[in-house]
């Protein structure tokens, strides 16, 4: 059973074009833009275009399009802003699911970061 997805949410607005975003790429699935209030250099989030709340549902729940279309759209992002493995030195991808995770936004999203050494994982 799909998890209740909020329409009213700012990512499901960003989605509409109800509010503005500073879109890095896009693909039939899946839409990549920078974080209004970046923690690093790079800080790009990739969401679905479908209604997901977290992870768990996405991965669950999303056709093997709409994942392989995320996943793809992930990695275009790190060559396009030079973080890939072979152009950069790396990133971190994140996504935050839950109260327990904090996530702020539910609707399903991968924290691309990169542009600095982020250290240790931290809780
Ligand atoms: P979460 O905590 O849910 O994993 O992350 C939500 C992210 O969305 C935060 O990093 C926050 O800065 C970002 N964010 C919140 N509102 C907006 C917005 O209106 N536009 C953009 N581009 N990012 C947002």
């Amino acid at each position: 059973m799909p998890m209740a997805y909020d329409d009213n949410n700012i990512f499901a607005k960003i989605l509409r074009g109800e509010i503005p975003n500073d879109t890095v790429a896009e693909n039939a699935h899946a839409l990549a833009f920078r974080d209004i209030a970046p923690k690093t250099p790079v800080h790009v989030l990739v969401i679905p275009k479908g209604k997901y709340v977290s992870f768990d549902d996405f991965a669950a729940n999303a056709s093997p399009e709409e994942i392989t279309d995320f996943m793809r759209l992930a990695a275009e992002v790190t060559r396009a802003e030079g973080v890939s493995l072979d152009q950069g030195q790396g990133f971190r991808a994140i996504t935050n699911a839950g109260s327990h995770g904090v996530q702020e936004v539910p609707h399903f999203h991968l924290h691309i970061m990169g542009g600095r050494n982020m250290g240790p994982m931290v809780t």
